[in-house]
């Protein structure tokens, strides 16, 4: 007979899923870390290896898998506009094979599933800011849509297996998050302004910065994770995860600079396709739900991340800085 919770994290040596995998050792569940190391690094979760709960296997969750757990967090999925692109069509499997194997092992077992979907499920919003009400403006075939078709496609699924097969579910829609872990290499504005920022080196603004989005702090976003585990049966979501402080992209830039010391000059790169303009949720369904809201504001959450890029490049550990053409 098992006491404690076992909770499998697909995902888990990514930024997020590292997170979560201290969280959920520290409140004594046995955490199963499955990952095919696509974009997450056996770094990440390195000193977590050898504790009596946790326990990696690498996996590719677009294949079945056949464990015993009580609760799963799927994932799995790169999330950088560089990372989902690479692959789009592995992407897309991911999303949605991944997210069938996760359901179908959840079914199996009896287990609580929560679904890692996104802000990207809004697309490029007309409605700000954005509830979990607005059904979005998505691009079907555009490069962004690997990644938005395939969370929403996910979201589909997760809420049949709960009309059809009874199932617990849980799905959060995550806004930009960022801290410490976070891949220096994998072009999401925060990681990337900062190790250029360190690096003295140009900061890359796509467009003229004037588009927006709202950052919430990893340690935050993680306590609504857990929040969103812990409701009642029939919370199953969407709700909306995220800091609803809204930035413009030149705000963040200008921040990074001062907060690092930088020399860095700003430059300004063609905006990529399909990338939303405004982008900010409504969370008042998840302070009501979960009595919940972020707490770490951007300077104290910036300065964290800060300090880990210093050490990682001390380390010798960010070799070059992803610079769009
Ligand atoms: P990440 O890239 O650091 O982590 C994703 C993890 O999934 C990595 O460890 C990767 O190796 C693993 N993975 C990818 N494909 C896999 C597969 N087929 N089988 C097994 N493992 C696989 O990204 P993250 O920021 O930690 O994001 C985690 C989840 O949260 C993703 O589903 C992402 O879509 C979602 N999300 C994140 C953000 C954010 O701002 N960080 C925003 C919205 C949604
Ligand atoms: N961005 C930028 N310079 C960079 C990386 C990103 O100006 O080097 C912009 C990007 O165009 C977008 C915003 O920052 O408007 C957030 O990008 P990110 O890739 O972090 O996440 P997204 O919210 O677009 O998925």
């Amino acid at each position: 007979m098992h006491l404690e919770r076992r909770v499998l994290i697909s995902g888990g040596a990514g930024f997020l899923g590292s997170h979560l995998s201290e969280r959920l050792l520290s409140q004594g569940c046995q955490v199963l870390c499955v990952d095919n190391f696509f974009t997450g690094t056996r770094r990440n979760i390195e000193h977590l290896i050898g504790e009596k709960n946790f326990e990696l296997l690498r996996h590719d969750i677009c294949q079945p898998l056949f464990v015993e757990v009580d609760e799963i967090y799927n994932l799995a999925c790169p999330a950088s506009p560089i990372h989902y692109q690479r692959d789009p069509v592995k992407t897309t499997k991911t999303s949605i094979l991944g997210a069938l194997n996760m359901l179908g092992l959840a079914k199996r077992v009896g287990a609580k599933i929560f679904q890692a979907s996104t802000s990207e499920v809004y697309g490029d919003p007309s409605v700000h800011p954005q509830p979990e009400e607005y059904w979005g403006n998505v691009n079907p075939i555009g490069p962004r849509s690997c990644y938005d078709e395939g969370k929403r496609c996910a979201e589909t699924l997760f809420f049949d297996y709960r009309r059809q097969h009874n199932l617990e579910i849980k799905v959060g829609r995550i806004f930009n998050t960022y801290g410490p872990r976070t891949h220096p290499n994998d072009g999401r504005v925060v990681s990337s302004f900062i190790v250029q920022a360190l690096t003295n080196r140009p900061i890359t603004i796509f467009g003229e910065g004037r588009q927006t989005r709202s950052f919430c702090y990893v340690s935050d976003l993680i306590e609504a994770f857990v929040g969103m585990m812990a409701t009642p049966r029939e919370v199953a979501g969407p709700v909306n995860l995220g800091n609803p402080a809204e930035f413009t992209i030149a705000e963040l830039a200008t921040q990074i600079i001062e907060l690092t010391n930088s020399r860095s000059e700003i430059i300004n790169l063609p905006l990529p396709q399909d990338d939303p303009q405004q982008r900010r949720p409504d969370i008042s369904k998840a302070k009501k739900l979960l009595d919940w809201e972020p707490k770490v504001g951007l300077t104290e959450g910036l300065t964290k991340t800060i300090e880990y890029f210093e050490g990682m490049i001390a380390e010798g550990l960010v070799q070059r800085v992803h610079a769009p053409t």
